[in-house]
């Protein structure tokens, strides 16, 4: 009797569960059906990657199609009832967005949504859905990529071959004059430079090996990371790309040196690809631009930090570098692709020698700036950046001033301060690399 009384309870208690359940399910379409609403449509345009948000209250399924002749990707977001905003996305492609032509927008079904981007060429989509994070409620992202991504080395190689090729001519004309003065500076009668030059590259070059500099400028943030934002309103990823762009014209007029620039418009670049692609490109050096922030607006001054592999100097820096690190949830990632999973192996491999090398770079780059600005700390400071992990290329993060301070965001924004911080940072690089030349490239050219 006991035990079957147990049994009886047992299924009734199974099958309210099961009830239960079924009344959740229900509950929870319903609540899609008529709860969901879309806050706000994003379009992030760029070569690396065309990026389309969806931010919503509630997460959506999605589902997604590839079709061809033409090309087409097909996503379909359930729960949803068409409304302006959705149909807003329409108008936000811009004629220039490498991979979408159109996005059209409609009730596929009543609570379905259906959205069909109609591509330029083929594309590789990653579609996936993140929490709630600061500003944002849920998001869900759609991340265009090219079947053949750019090269950023084949691009800055091309862009830079006319510069490369003169440094080449100039160094070889060095080597000519070392080896008349030597061998027949009297009686040769005067060679043309350029005549002489196939002579001399069949020999093996000597060790006075010169070769353009390469610098990645990385501005930080960008498309859904506004990073910081003053009283003002002045978003630090728009700050620190305007600066960015002044250090890349500068470096341009360099005769021995080239620039690239990790990120050239308003989109979001992971931390991890931001060091993979000054890696990629064999940088020399990798500088990354920023602006603090603080919740006390008395705060002040430019800093400059190098990576720690012990431990933050100081709780500010620790507090400045879990902040940046931020940038990746904020930015929002994709975190199930392998590439991550594989960088952040090769990103714990830190060296000392790139931290030392990167703590003479900072102090040439901190005097510099304290030549004219003013300074948060009178010393370089460490910190556990993960965009400064590139176990091979000196690495620098330069807070350019508080954004949060409101003299210093009307300073931030003032043309003439841009323009004397890339040139201090300029400095500073020339003043490092006058002591430390570059040695060979690591693949031998
Ligand atoms: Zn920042």
């Amino acid at each position: 009797m006991t035990s079957k009384k147990v049994n009886l309870s047992r299924r009734t208690h199974l099958k309210t569960s099961v009830k239960l359940f079924s009344f959740a399910l229900l509950l929870s379409e319903v609540d899609i059906a008529w709860g969901a609403k879309i806050l706000g449509v994003r379009i992030w345009p760029s070569e690396d990657y065309t990026r389309i948000t969806l931010e919503s209250d509630t997460p959506l399924p999605i589902t997604q199609q590839i079709l061809t002749n033409p090309d087409r990707l097909v996503v379909d977001v359930q729960g949803l009832e068409l409304n302006p905003t959705l149909k807003d996305l329409v108008a936000k492609v811009k004629p220039n967005d490498p991979y979408v032509s159109q996005i059209r927008v409609g009730q596929f079904q009543p609570g379905i949504v259906r959205l069909v981007f109609d591509l330029k060429e083929p594309i590789k989509p990653q579609l996936f859905t993140l929490e709630p994070v600061g500003e944002y409620n849920f998001r869900m992202v759609f991340d265009l990529y090219p079947t053949t991504p750019p090269d950023p080395l084949m691009e800055l190689v091309k862009s830079s071959a006319k510069k490369e090729s003169a440094l080449a001519k100039s160094n070889e004309e060095v080597d000519l004059i070392a080896q008349f003065a030597t061998k027949k500076e009297k009686d040769a009668p005067k060679t043309p430079v350029a005549q002489a030059i196939p002579e001399i590259k069949d020999t093996p070059a000597p060790a006075k090996y010169k070769r353009l500099i390469t610098i990645a400028i990385d501005p930080g943030h960008g498309g859904e990371d506004p990073g910081a934002i003053g009283a003002l309103g002045s978003k630090e990823k728009n700050v620190v790309l305007s600066i960015a762009k002044r250090l890349k014209e500068k470096i341009e007029g360099e005769a021995y040196m080239r620039p690239y620039l990790t990120r050239d418009g308003d989109y979001f670049v992971p931390l991890h690809v931001r060091v993979q692609k000054a890696r990629r490109v064999e940088a020399d050096l990798f500088i990354s631009i920023h602006a603090d922030a603080f919740i006390e607006p008395r705060a002040k001054g430019a800093s400059v930090f190098a990576l720690s592999q012990m431990g933050a100097s100081s709780s500010m820096a620790r507090w400045m570098a879990n902040k940046e690190n931020a940038s990746d949830l904020i930015g929002g990632i994709n975190i199930k692709t392998q590439d991550r999973q594989v960088a952040n192996l090769l990103l714990d491999m830190s060296t000392t020698a790139q931290i030392k090398d990167s703590m003479q770079v900072a102090n040439s780059v901190l005097k510099q700036i304290g030549e004219f600005a003013a300074l948060h700390k009178g010393k370089v400071e460490q910190a556990s950046f993960a965009v400064l992990k590139a176990p091979d290329i000196p690495s620098i993060l330069v807070e350019t001033a508080f954004i949060s301070n409101p003299q210093e965001e009307a300073r931030l924004n003032d043309d003439g301060y841009q323009d004397r911080i890339a040139e201090a940072i300029l400095r500073g690089i020339k003043e490092y690399f006058s002591k430390n030349p570059p040695v060979a490239r690591r693949v031998s050219s």
